[in-house]
C-alpha cells in the first residue's frame, strides 16, 4: 500500500507497544485477512464447507465463521451463493463481537449503529430470525445496503431504522436484552485494508471519536433491561476511544459491570495501563478484549462486554396480531397456494403499507414517531390487482419450500445470467416460479410462455 502511515499513529503505538511495536507495523503492511461467515439460517457451516468452491480454514472463535485461504479473492463475491445468501464476507475479528454478544433466540436485541449490516447479519442469524432485532443506522445513505445485506440472509423478525441514539433511548427505555454499539471510529483497525482510513485519521479524530463513543454508550446504556448486555465495539486500536470510554462509562453508570468473556486463541487482554490511573483506579478493565493483527488471523478490533445489573421482569412488546385485509387477502393466498404451499402463511401479525404487504414481528404502535425503514418481512406489493412477491420474500424461501421453481443445477453460467437480468427459457405453468441455483433461492421469475422474464431485483444486478 503506497499511502504512508500517519506519523503521530506510529509514534504512539511505538510508546504503546514497545519491542512488539515493528511486528505490529509490519502487520499493518501485510495483506489483510478475507473472511467468510456462513449463514446458519439457510445451511450449515459443515455443510457449506462441503460444496465450498473457495479453500477454507476455520476461524477459532466462531464455528460458523471461515477464513478464505484461495489465492483468488475476487471470487467469493461473484459466486451464485453470495447471490443465494449463503455467506457474508466478513473479516474474522469482526466476527468476534456478536459471539460475545451472544444474543439468545426470541430476544431482542438491538444493533445501535448497524450499517453496512456485517454484523446485524450475525445477530440475526444467532437469534435465528426470532424474538426482535432493531437495526438502526443513523446516516440515511447507508441504510439501503444495511436492509439489502438483512433480506438476502432471509431476515423476518427485524425492524430496521434511522434514527439517532437519543430518539431511541427516549422511546424504548429499557427494553432490549442485549444492545450492540459497534461505534463509529477513527479506523486504525483498517489501516491495512484501506488507505482512506489512513489518510483520514489524525489525533483530532481520535478525540472527537472518543466524545462521540461515550454519548453513545450512555444513550445505549438506557436501552438495555435490567440484567441484559451491552457490547461495545470497535475497529481502532487508541486506549482514549476504548479503554478509556469503558472507564468514563463505568463511572458513570454503577449499574453496570464488565464480564469477563471466554478468552479464544488470539483474544488479547485491555489496557488499563495505557489510560489515565485515575481513571482506571479499581476497574477491571483487562476484561475487555483486544485483537491484534500480529498476534491473530484478523484486523484490529477492541471488544468490551458490560452487563446491566437488577433482575426486574423484561418488558414486553405488542405483537402484532392483524389478519390480512380482507381486500387483498385472496390475491396472496393465490399465489402462496399456487406457489408457496409448503409453508405456512402466518395467520397474524400482517401490516399493509400504501401497496406493500409485510408480516410485523411486534406491533405498529410500538415503532410510532420512529423513522422507520423496514417494518419487518416484506412479502410482496400488490400492483393491478396481482400480488407481486418481493426479494426479501424470495431470500426465506429455497427449492424445497415451494411448489413452483426453476432449477438451475451447479450451472453457474445461467445462474450468472440470471443474476444479470438475462431471461430464461423453460416450459411449465406460467405464472411466477423460484430460480434457484443447487436448491438456494436466487429470486424471482415469471412465466410467460416458453419464457421465464427475469424478476432479479434491478438495483441488485450483476454486471
Ligand atoms: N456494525 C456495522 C457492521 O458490522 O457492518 C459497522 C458499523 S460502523 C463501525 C459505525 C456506524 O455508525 C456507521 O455506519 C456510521 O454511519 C454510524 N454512525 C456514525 N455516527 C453515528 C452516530 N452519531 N450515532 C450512531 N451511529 C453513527
Amino acid at each position: 500500500m503506497t499511502e504512508q502511515l500517519p506519523v503521530a499513529f506510529v509514534t504512539r503505538m511505538r510508546a504503546l507497544l514497545g519491542a512488539e511495536a515493528e511486528d505490529f507495523l509490519d502487520s499493518i503492511n501485510q495483506s489483510p485477512h478475507l473472511g467468510l461467515r456462513v449463514n446458519t439460517l439457510k445451511v450449515a457451516p459443515e455443510t457449506f464447507r462441503s460444496i465450498s468452491p473457495f479453500s477454507l480454514e476455520p476461524v477459532p472463535w466462531c464455528p460458523e465463521g471461515f477464513l478464505v485461504t484461495s489465492r483468488d479473492r475476487a471470487r467469493p463475491s461473484r459466486h451464485p451463493y453470495y447471490a443465494a445468501g449463503l455467506y457474508y464476507l466478513q473479516e474474522p475479528s469482526a466476527m468476534a463481537v456478536a459471539v460475545l454478544l451472544d444474543p439468545r433466540p426470541g430476544e431482542y436485541v438491538l444493533d445501535l449503529c448497524a450499517a453496512p449490516g456485517g454484523k446485524a447479519t450475525h445477530l440475526l442469524t444467532r437469534m435465528q430470525n426470532t424474538g426482535l432485532l432493531v437495526a438502526n443506522e443513523v446516516v440515511r445513505s447507508r441504510v439501503s445496503t444495511l436492509l439489502t445485506n438483512l433480506e438476502l440472509f432471509g431476515a423476518r423478525s427485524i425492524l430496521v431504522i434511522n434514527e439517532t441514539a437519543q430518539a431511541l433511548a427516549e422511546h424504548w427505555k429499557g427494553v432490549f436484552d442485549c444492545v450492540l454499539v459497534d461505534a463509529p471510529c477513527s479506523g486504525e483497525g483498517l489501516f491495512r485494508k484501506n488507505p482512506i482510513a489512513r489518510r483520514e485519521w489524525s489525533p483530532s479524530s481520535v478525540e472527537g471519536c472518543a466524545a462521540r463513543q461515550e454519548m453513545l454508550l450512555r444513550k445505549a446504556a438506557d436501552l438495555v433491561r435490567e440484567g441484559g448486555r451491552l457490547v461495545y465495539s470497535t475497529c481502532t486500536f487508541s486506549p482514549e476511544e476504548n479503554e478509556a470510554v469503558v472507564a468514563y462509562f463505568l463511572r458513570a453508570r454503577g449499574d453496570y459491570h464488565l464480564v469477563e468473556p471466554p478468552r479464544f486463541p488470539g483474544f488479547s487482554p485491555g489496557r488499563p495501563d495505557w489510560i489515565a490511573s485515575d481513571l482506571a483506579r479499581g476497574l477491571p478493565l483487562e476484561r475487555c478484549v483486544r485483537l491484534w493483527p500480529h498476534l491473530t488471523v484478523g484486523e484490529g478490533h477492541f471488544i468490551a462486554v458490560l452487563e446491566r445489573e437488577g433482575s426486574a421482569p423484561r418488558a414486553y412488546l405488542a405483537s402484532h396480531t392483524a389478519a390480512l385485509p380482507s381486500k387483498i387477502s385472496h390475491l396472496v393466498e393465490t399465489f402462496w397456494n399456487d406457489v408457496v404451499a409448503t409453508r405456512e402463511m402466518p395467520d397474524s401479525g400482517w401490516y399493509v403499507s400504501g401497496s406493500e404487504v409485510f408480516w410485523s414481528p411486534v406491533s405498529p404502535a410500538e415503532w410510532k414517531g420512529l423513522r422507520i425503514v423496514r417494518t419487518g418481512w416484506l412479502l410482496g406489493r400488490v400492483a393491478r390487482d396481482q400480488f407481486v412477491p418481493s426479494h426479501a420474500l424470495a431470500m426465506t424461501l429455497c427449492g424445497a419450500d415451494v411448489r413452483r421453481s426453476w432449477e438451475l443445477g451447479s450451472d453457474c453460467a445461467a445462474a450468472i445470467s440470471y443474476l444479470q437480468g438475462q431471461p430464461l427459457t423453460s416450459s411449465g405453468p406460467e405464472g411466477w416460479v423460484l430460480i434457484t441455483y443447487e436448491g438456494y433461492a436466487l429470486g424471482w421469475g415469471k412465466r410467460v410462455g416458453m419464457i421465464i422474464k427475469n424478476h432479479y431485483p434491478r438495483h441488485m444486478r450483476w454486471s
